[in-house]
């Protein structure tokens, strides 16, 4: 099933939208299946359980890092982590630069942007976002490569407010890419979209989609 499931999405993802597999609370034998049928990026949200998979499974996998990282955490994934999706302060930011430094690496962040109504889910409010840029001192962050946005839309089945929310994101993307990244062209990733809301994400120029239920089936706390 998972190898279908993984080949119906690719399916449908255009050129350009790549697929990041959100193998959370699943096991090592789901990511393998998955890795068989070709996928090679999945999205964990814990470090404990992130590192543990990448202790045991094959080595030319990319982790993403897509939950609430805590700052005494960040040491234990700064040697292999591909992409950490979710920075949502900026005091989080510098540590994590500070502890890639310590490693002689360049982390690939985004910063997480709050879009949903949920008070709950993290992020930068747009203002927040534009004021960090603003104030230029991420220019010194010497081992963070900022590689664009990521959001989550707010957990409900209204698709025209889902779509409205998506809309601003990528509005917002446009703006920052343009004030302050246009001669930078690894600042080009607008992480948006789950298993309910992906095609909502793509329309509105999402790069890569996080989807973890419609591949691995649903999720066991
Ligand atoms: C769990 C999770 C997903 C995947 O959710 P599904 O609904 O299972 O596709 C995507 N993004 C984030 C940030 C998540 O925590």
């Amino acid at each position: 099933m998972i190898e279908e499931n993984i080949k119906q999405i690719l399916s449908e993802l255009p050129e350009g939208v790549r697929l990041v597999a959100v193998s959370k609370f699943h096991p090592n034998e789901a990511i393998e299946e998955a890795y068989k049928a070709g996928q090679r990026v999945f999205g964990e949200s814990k470090v404990q359980e992130m590192t543990g998979k990448y202790e045991s499974l094959p080595k030319d996998i990319e982790w993403h890092f897509i939950g609430h990282l805590q700052s005494n955490k960040i040491k234990y994934i700064i040697p292999y982590v591909s992409l950490i999706h979710g920075v949502d302060s900026y005091k989080l930011l510098v540590e994590i630069n500070k502890q890639a430094a310590k490693a002689d690496k360049v982390i690939n962040c985004l910063l997480q942007i709050h879009i949903a109504e949920e008070e709950t889910k993290f992020g930068f409010s747009f203002d927040e976002c534009r004021e960090v840029f603003h104030k230029e001192d991420w220019k010194e962050l010497q081992n963070i490569r900022l590689c664009g946005l990521m959001g989550m839309a707010t957990n409900t089945d209204d698709r025209k407010q889902i779509k409205k929310e998506f809309c601003f994101l990528s509005e917002f993307f446009k703006e920052v890419k343009q004030q302050w990244f246009t001669d930078m062209e690894s600042f080009k990733e607008l992480s948006m979209g789950m298993s309910h809301d992906y095609h909502l994400a793509i329309e509105s120029g999402s790069t890569l989609v996080r989807i973890g239920s419609n591949i691995f089936g649903e999720r066991v706390y």
